[in-house]
């Protein structure tokens, strides 16, 4: 009789968007005339830029022609692709990377989910609380994480991280030495980050201890402050000790067409093990490549016209943030993030839980976010509006919430 992967069923179920979808239903049917407003998608809004879908059509175009067809990728990805991410998201701003450290993926969600994978079973875990919840997740997975208490929230073999207003949302060095330490900057939630003096802390505390960081750059395209690494390359040592997962997700609108990349640099080892050449060996194995088109649309990222749309992409989406930002405050809110990532995490009113507020604000602004508890036990009393709505509906919404 078989057997299943018996961690599957310590995980905790996934209830936070099924439960907002539920309450959300259950508004709407009570209330046929009211309209919602939804400041709780992770998920851009905006069309590709012009500059993206011409590549995308052409290397269409190309694919109909025997002469320009393209079968399976490059184990890597195309050099084309990996040439611009290297000269434009690395030597640009002084980070010695090369092209064959530099993986192409779908995504940075399945990179941090299977990153795992080249690290010893028993590796201890540290993760910030509230977080993505993917890292924690991956790892119960493959039974990294020991039991999970319905209590406390938390995994008994997980070293957690709180960041908090606290602690102005950057962590402590943990009490116990991890081996794997991932680092979201900026981060999801919270919409805050690290200054790089902090972030090179970081780096020289895992090269100290001995522990990777698995840096999840998914963000890096909202930084607006000049004291923030855009790349973890930029602090020194970080090769010896970090991996670096980059989306093309929240910078370009690739939540639906789906690429990403890894960085694994030569020098990070394990004695005389290069975990490039491992991540090389596993993504040969278990990947097939990125679509041609994919790549093509991704190098067009890269272009000057490609630059200069996404760049007022961004800035749509952080005008919405600044909007809720400023809004919030008015009303006499506390409010942290918006700066640097599309997110506004604020502080819910004194005595009201993240689960109470989103019902208060459903059913007097109609107005739908995300409870902070839904990403880990220090994310209770926070609440989460994103920034990727349209300018029109984002100002509805504030207007509803300064009158509730
Ligand atoms: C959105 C997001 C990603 C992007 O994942 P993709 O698979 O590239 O779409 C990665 N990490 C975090 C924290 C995110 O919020």
């Amino acid at each position: 009789m078989f057997q299943i992967n018996d961690n599957y069923q310590k995980l905790p179920g996934s209830y936070l968007f099924s439960t907002i979808a539920k309450k959300v239903a259950a508004f709407t049917a009570a209330n046929p005339d009211k309209t919602i407003i939804r400041l709780g998608i992770g998920d851009v809004t905006q069309p590709l830029a012009p500059a993206i879908l011409a590549a995308m059509h052409k290397a269409v175009d190309e694919m109909g022609c025997a002469e320009t067809f393209h079968g399976y990728a490059p184990d890597l990805g195309y050099d084309f692709l990996r040439r611009a991410i290297a000269e434009n998201d690395y030597r640009a701003r002084g980070c010695d990377i090369e092209e064959d450290e530099i993986f192409v993926s779908d995504g940075a969600k399945s990179d941090s989910a299977n990153i795992q994978e080249i690290f010893a079973a028993e590796s201890r875990i540290a993760v910030c609380d509230p977080v993505y919840p993917v890292y924690v997740d991956s790892n119960a997975m493959a039974g990294r994480t020991g039991t999970y208490d319905k209590e406390t929230e938390r995994w008994s073999n997980v070293i957690y991280m709180p960041c908090t207003a606290e602690n102005g949302f950057v962590p402590e060095f943990p009490e116990e030495t991890p081996d794997l330490i991932y680092l979201c900057l900026p981060n999801n939630p919270t919409g805050t980050t690290f200054t790089k003096s902090k972030l090179q802390e970081w780096v020289d505390y895992a090269n100290r201890v001995g522990a990777v960081i698995l840096y999840d750059g998914a963000y890096e395209a909202y930084i607006s402050e000049p004291d923030v690494a855009h790349s973890i390359y930029e602090c020194s040592g970080a090769k010896t000790c970090a991996i670096e997962l980059k989306s093309f997700s929240k910078n370009a609108g690739f939540t639906g067409v789906r690429l990403g990349y890894a960085v694994v640099p030569k020098e990070l080892k394990c004695g005389d093990v290069s975990l490039r050449n491992m991540w090389a060996r596993r993504h040969g194995t278990k990947f097939n490549g990125a679509p041609y088109i994919v790549q093509r649309a991704g190098e067009a990222v890269y272009s000057r016209e490609g630059k200069a749309q996404l760049k007022e992409q961004v800035a749509y989406y952080m005008k919405n943030a600044a909007a809720i930002k400023e809004g919030l405050k008015k009303s006499g809110y506390t409010v942290f993030g918006g700066v640097n990532a599309p997110y506004i995490w604020l502080k819910t009113p004194s005595g009201t839980t993240s689960w109470e507020f989103f019902d208060r604000l459903l059913e007097n602004a109609n107005v739908v976010g995300t409870p902070g508890a839904g990403f880990g036990p220090s994310g209770e009393g926070y609440f989460r509006l994103t920034a990727f709505g349209s300018y029109e509906n984002t100002l509805a919404a504030l207007e509803r919430i300064q009158k509730m």
